[in-house]
């Protein structure tokens, strides 16, 4: 299949970063009307073989510098979600983590508003429809993730669709977040977490104990059978993010990239970019990888995309609506 063909299909995006995401030209302008050089920017493309996760993650530094007004995470969010139409994305789910944006003075609440504003103006202009996801920082600590998803529960502002919990993996394994993310959880949130991206397939299983519907990444478990075949059974969806991935470290290369053998085994996945512009990537681009890495097949793509917009945290209208438009599309695409 060819890159004109994919960009133009209907496609589900569920593991997509806000702050990592926001392209380039935006990060430039927000950087000059704080008067801060605008090609420092260029830091936020993460380097193609990055040391490991932490590594990467040192690239958000300098987004988040830009990042700590309401304005300019409305704007953010819009600029995002633009790029994602653009590309025929139909459903996104976009992350983000509200402590990271509290450095002059915004609250949870100011932060969840500012991004509810940039979806709402986004889906207003665009046939798009988008959630938030809020994030927990592994760094921050117990309480502090506490009190951030107990100010979400008690907050008006829309699109808050679930919970996640991101970060530095290796250093701060779940057991971290667990009363934070058990309390949440009782408040009614559906949630996915981050795990087994740092080589730890237990980390998985501790992120569905939990009570995690789907993994960030999850690709650990490619290597511990007993681990994949609870995945299989509690039908959990792995989001991967094949270049961060690789980038991360979590995998080492293509060659040895999970996708085929979890098509395979029947595991349920979803492809994302993670971080459109840390990663330098698109969802074009990423599915563009699996065609020409892991052979998937026209077919395979759609079923990838039916399998995340039903794992995902959209109310039924919304999912049965995205559903038919990926079907008559890919239906009428085998015609091209
Ligand atoms: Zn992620």
């Amino acid at each position: 299949m060819d890159r004109k063909t994919l960009k133009k299909l209907p496609k589900v995006e569920l593991h997509c970063h806000l702050d990592g995401s926001v392209p380039m030209d935006v990060l430039m302008e927000l950087a000059e009307e704080k008067g801060i050089p605008k090609d420092i920017m260029k830091n936020a493309i993460a380097p193609e073989d990055c040391e490991d996760l932490k590594d990467y993650l040192s690239c958000f530094e300098v987004i988040l510098s830009v990042l700590q007004t309401k304005e300019s995470l409305e704007k953010a969010t819009y600029a995002v979600i633009r790029e994602a139409h653009e590309e025929n994305v139909k459903y996104l789910e976009l992350r983000f983590g509200p402590l990271l944006h509290q450095a002059e003075g915004l609250t949870t609440e100011d932060t969840i508003k500012a991004v509810s504003r940039g979806i709402k103006k986004g889906t207003d202009d665009f046939p798009i429809a988008v959630n938030l996801l809020v994030c927990a920082l592994r760094h921050h600590s117990e309480e502090e993730n506490s009190q951030l998803f107990r100010e979400v529960s008690e907050s008006s502002a829309g699109f808050v669709a679930g919970i996640d919990v991101a970060g530095d993996e290796a250093h701060y394994p779940n057991e971290c977040v667990a009363s934070a993310v058990t309390e949440a959880k009782k408040n009614g949130f559906q949630m996915t977490i981050h795990s087994g991206e740092c080589g730890c397939a237990n980390n998985v299983l501790t992120a569905m104990h939990l009570g995690a519907k789907r993994i960030g990444h999850g690709v650990a478990v490619k290597d511990a059978p007993a681990a994949m075949q609870k995945v299989k059974a509690n039908n959990v969806l792995l989001e991967l993010c094949p270049t961060s991935n690789i980038q991360t470290r979590a995998v080492s290369g293509w060659d040895v990239y999970p996708l085929r053998q979890f098509l395979n085994e029947g595991v349920a996945v979803s492809i994302s970019t993670d971080n459109r512009t840390v990663s330098n990537t698109t969802l074009t681009d990423e599915f563009m990888h699996c065609v020409n890495h892991c052979d998937v097949t026209h077919q395979e793509i759609k079923e990838m995309n039916v399998a995340a917009i039903t794992h995902s945290f959209a109310n039924d209208v919304t999912k049965q609506a995205v559903i038919n438009d990926i079907e008559k599309q890919f239906e009428l695409s085998t015609t091209y």
